[in-house]
């Protein structure tokens, strides 16, 4: 299969072709042409390596009411991913080899995007005995990134003892940084607003007291520790001076915790409701420099689908969570692009490298996240930077409709994304 991608502008520069032939880049250049070659008129788009997702949950097996891997998957490609990082609350727990050989293995069958497992850290997330790290590790699903996500490992001796044995291997703990007692029962932000509307607080001391822990306990073992969807100005300050004192540290920021605010908790409406919650016009200003800056150094999408029924229903009985994947590169060019925060190489650096090398996935023959370059995987998505479209729930490929976005106005529009050399998606539709 060969294609020649024409006039497309990497990372935003000027345009060029670009020959894609056995899964690679074999060529960039102007006036490219191959017998045979199929071709894409790629005039004014950018072309960005493909994105790698640190944090999706495709919620099978157990919960396929809410998405499957396939569903997921699609969404993903849609989304402008060539991978994604499985996350380990499903049910069963993904907290054996079995587990996440399985979800590897249809993320194989489906074909759409590369799907990475992560391994819970303790047995059943229950935060009382590690889980088989070193079996997952050895799996074939080769795990690396380890995370009880859903839930925070509290207990500081487990935790210790997890980034301890996952040295081992090159492993990382990707922690959800929420003191439990803290945020017992809470529901939205701590503050005026809560206090106004009836919902219980979650304060940002609850998330900045783990972070603050976590970043000391990492430098002390000397073991790499990923602090999952960063949400408070506090937690980035902290991250920002634990890298400047060189502790193995790595961030994440969502897209909604980017663009939304507390007041949309106003509305009672349960789509807005999600863990950790949407906090203050500060904090969005905070995480955006931080993610600018590179003390955060990944955009996740924290994907997190659920069923209507545990959705439209009562803000304190719905569950947490938000949709991601098919949103997160407009919403990245809203808040960063748009704003003159990121340029198109900023985006590529963190939607793509740094999450596929905090997953240890930027190497071997499947390697993502990899620049836009002769010899280099033809993983890669191009984006049409001057489209603007309103979303519309009803036409995601994901099989849940929990959108915070449903009905807003956003840039941007993925055109076609290519895994290895193969079209996953044209045209914006599924290929
Ligand atoms: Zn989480």
């Amino acid at each position: 299969m060969t294609w020649v991608v024409r006039g497309a502008r990497l990372l935003g520069a000027e345009p060029t072709d670009l020959l894609l032939r056995d899964g690679r880049v074999q060529e960039i250049g102007t006036g490219l042409d191959a017998a045979g070659a199929q071709v894409v008129d790629a005039d004014g788009l950018v072309a960005l390596p493909g994105l790698v997702d640190l944090h999706t949950h495709l919620r099978e097996p157990g919960r396929e009411d809410a998405e499957t891997v396939e569903t997921g998957t699609r969404a993903a490609a849609l989304g402008g991913f060539t991978a994604v990082h499985a996350m380990a609350n499903t049910e069963p727990v993904a907290d054996t080899a079995g587990v996440v050989e399985q979800v590897w293995r249809l993320g194989r069958e489906a074909g759409h995007v590369d799907v990475r497992p992560v391994g819970a850290v303790t047995a059943g997330l229950r935060g009382e005995r590690l889980a088989e790290l070193g079996a997952m590790a050895d799996s074939a699903a080769q795990v690396r990134v380890f995370s009880d996500d859903g839930r925070c490992v509290a207990d500081a001796m487990l935790m210790r003892r997890a980034l301890e044995y996952v040295k081992a291997f090159n492993g990382v703990i990707a922690q959800h940084a929420q003191d439990p007692r803290l945020t017992e029962d809470a529901q939205m932000n701590e503050g005026e607003l809560a206090g106004r509307l009836g919902l219980r607080g979650w304060p940002s001391v609850a998330e900045e007291a783990i972070v603050a822990r976590d970043v000391l306990l990492a430098a002390h073992v000397r073991s790499h520790v990923h602090v999952c969807h960063v949400s408070t100005q506090g937690s980035v300050e902290i991250i920002r001076v634990a890298k400047q004192r060189g502790f193995p540290v790595t961030a994440e920021v969502t897209p909604h915790h980017l663009l939304l605010t507390e007041d949309l908790a106003a509305s009672y409406d349960p789509r807005f409701k999600v863990n950790p919650p949407l906090r203050t016009a500060d904090d969005v200003a905070a995480l955006r420099e931080g993610l600018a800056d590179g003390t955060i150094d990944a955009v996740a999408t924290d994907h997190a689908p659920h069923p209507a029924e545990d959705k439209e229903c009562e803000w304190d009985a719905a569950a947490f969570g938000m949709l991601g994947l098919e949103t997160a590169l407009s919403v990245v060019q809203a808040t960063m692009v748009d704003t003159g925060l990121l340029d198109w190489a900023g985006v590529a650096e963190r939607l793509s490298a740094a999450p596929a090398r905090i997953g240890r996935c930027d190497t071997g023959d499947r390697a993502q996240g990899r620049p836009l370059a002769q010899g280099e995987p033809a993983n890669l998505v191009l984006v049409d930077p001057s489209a603007s479209g309103t979303v519309d729930a009803r036409e995601l490929a994901s099989l849940s409709r929990n959108t915070p976005y449903d009905g807003r106005a956003l840039p941007g529009r993925v055109v076609a994304t290519f895994l290895r050399g193969r079209p996953t998606v044209l045209d914006g539709k599924l290929a």
